[in-house]
């Protein structure tokens, strides 16, 4: 049977307006999280940022896929908000934070890309930096680039023996690069995976990955899965085939 893979969405918002109450949830198009799943053999199943059901969430999938988007409440890793702060949604992080809870708590498998990865960091104990041009100042690259979400805009070097460069099959990598925010203090249970070269923290996993499996890239895989080499589809289906893992032996225990 073909694993479930919940996919987090966002609220969709009039940002002019923000008494307006939501338009509604939806997981970007452009960004092709959902194709993703679907091309690597799962069953892609959107989760809509809704309180109080968590926990429910979690059982009903076989996977988890942390998706993209607005940037996390820095309260969540005890910060206030600096000026370069972008728009937060509270009731996507709030969300986001429990269902991943229990997903772990669970052994689902986790995919987090983008601010997915963030999440994970920060859910597990690790801080962020909330602005990358300005706190790492000079010392940065572009990782906001101005060019096609399928085009690659800077390397990335994958830690040799991790899981992503296993996935992956490559110690270089070419990666699209949309975010201003990043990796600030790692989370105890994750290990890097990958850097860019400035030092950036670019891909996360589980430093137990036989009891956890647990990987988060920071560049957006999905809008890369059609560049010549496979790489990219990799981590779907990596992802996809340990959610498939987690379902027989979930039903076998049933
Ligand atoms: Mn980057």
């Amino acid at each position: 049977m073909a694993p479930v893979i919940g996919v987090t969405a966002t609220l969709k918002q009039d940002l002019d307006s923000v008494a307006e109450r939501p338009l509604g949830s939806y997981v970007r198009a452009d960004l092709d999280y959902v194709a993703g799943v679907a091309q690597a053999g799962g069953v892609p199943l959107v989760l809509p940022p809704i309180p109080g059901v968590a926990e429910e969430m979690a059982r009903g999938v076989d996977g988890l896929l942390l998706s993209g988007g607005s940037d996390l409440d820095p309260a969540y890793y005890g910060e206030e908000a600096l000026p370069e702060l972008g728009v937060t949604i509270p009731e996507r992080d709030a969300l986001e934070m429990a269902l991943l809870e229990h997903a772990l708590k669970r052994g689902i498998p986790v995919f987090g890309i983008c601010r997915g990865l963030q999440v994970i960091n920060v859910a597990l104990g690790g801080t962020l930096y909330q602005d990358l041009p300005t706190q790492l100042g000079g010392g940065s690259i572009a990782h906001r680039q101005q060019t096609p979400k399928w085009q690659w805009t800077h390397e990335v070097e994958t830690e040799g023996g991790s899981n992503v460069a296993e996935i992956m099959g490559a110690r270089s990598l070419r990666v699209n690069s949309y975010h201003h925010q990043g990796v600030k203090d790692l989370a105890d249970g994750l290990v890097v995976s990958a850097h860019a070269s400035d030092g950036v923290v670019e891909a996360v996993e589980s430093s137990n990955l036989s009891e956890c499996w647990l990987v988060g890239v920071q560049w957006h895989a999905e809008a890369m899965r059609d560049a010549e080499s496979a790489e990219h589809r990799n981590l779907f289906a990596a992802h996809v085939a340990a959610a498939e893992r987690h379902a027989t032996r979930r039903r076998a225990a049933a």
